[in-house]
């Protein structure tokens, strides 16, 4: 329980790539960092050889989003696994993963994988351009069962862009069908996240549903996964979302009352009395729907990425929405 102890345990961190090129629209990563840079498969092995023995530790953390979009992602984890050291990976992406993969991670001692199919159905899957199939999400469901997985964890976002009821009963549907590939209730973790825009992504101009309606989507779901006997399920609270959405979207206004807050215990009241203090209201931020075309706080900021091709993807997904 120090305050010291390291986040991912006692282990070797191994970056395995930076940045990733999916380009999934709700996600800051698929457009800040792009390129996705791809560390050498010999550098890597060079580094499972060398760096542990410094670091005196038994087990290789892998770090890195959309890990498996590696090209040697699969060798890499036997030869972490082959030259006696346990493994650990983060969420892997359902299309990367495989039997082989998952009996490399059984080998290097990780009990549970973590997957995120980010909505409960295909059609919002192609909205925010992580156009999973239903079979895809399963087969590797089914796959980490088969390979001996113990646990499996499921990330998913609520309130996405366009999200109707089909789709939080897709998410209920899907977690029954996930149950009845064999991993029980006590076996599942299903994580929920409000959507939360981010800057430079194509869904910057897109506001957050009220505090109200999260609050309701989100008791839906877990009343309905509680029907399915699932303990493990957790979500970030829809105020603190809010939050987030205010510093993800924020201005330079917000400068005094993060400072505010950050006197006054930084807990959930301080938001409250800061917002008072300064006549700034959050939900001014995360519940606004912006023009295209408006100056945005962070417009003078050149990530590399095109505000043309942003919104082109954001024309896209409405489209998405639209036809289906
Ligand atoms: S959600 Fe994952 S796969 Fe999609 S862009 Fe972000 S890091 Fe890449």
């Amino acid at each position: 329980n120090s305050p010291f102890a390291p986040v991912f345990g006692k282990s070797f961190l191994l970056e395995v790539v930076r940045g990733c090129n999916r380009g999934c629209r709700f996600c800051l990563i698929g457009f800040q960092n792009r390129p996705m840079r791809i560390r050498g498969f010999e550098v890597l092995k060079d580094l499972v050889d060398r760096g542990p023995k410094f670091s005196r530790v038994r087990k290789v953390s892998l770090i890195g989003s959309a890990i498996s979009d590696h090209p040697d992602f699969e060798d890499l984890c036997w030869y972490i696994v082959n030259s006696g050291f346990d493994i650990s990976v983060p969420s892997l992406r359902v299309d990367g993963f495989s039997e082989s993969i998952a009996e490399a991670l059984v080998k290097g001692g990780q009990k549970t994988v973590t997957f995120a199919p980010e909505a409960g159905t295909f059609r919002l899957r192609k909205v925010v351009k992580k156009p999973f199939t239903e079979e895809q999400i399963l087969y590797a469901v089914a796959t980490a069962k088969k390979c001996g997985i113990k646990h499996v964890k499921l990330y998913f976002v609520v309130g996405l862009p366009g999200e109707g009821e089909d789709d939080l009963w897709g998410i209920v549907d899907l977690i029954r069908k996930v149950i009845s590939l064999g991993y029980s209730p006590s076996e599942l973790h299903v994580s929920f996240t409000p959507f939360i825009p981010k800057p430079h992504t194509p869904f910057q101009w897109l506001a957050q549903f009220s505090l109200k309606e999260l609050d309701k989507r989100l008791k839906f779901i877990i009343k309905n996964l509680k029907a399915l006997g699932l303990n493990y399920v957790d979500y970030l609270d829809p105020r603190w979302a809010k939050i987030q959405a205010a510093l993800s979207l924020g201005d330079r206004k917000l400068g005094k009352i993060i400072e505010y807050v950050a006197e006054h215990g930084g807990g959930l009241g301080a938001w409250r009395r800061a917002q008072k203090t300064f006549g700034i209201n959050l939900t001014d931020y995360s519940d606004e729907v912006k023009d295209l075309d408006k100056e945005l706080p962070w417009s003078h900021i050149d990530v590399g990425v095109d505000k043309i091709f942003l919104i082109g993807e954001y024309e896209r997904s409405l489209e998405k929405n639209k036809n289906e």
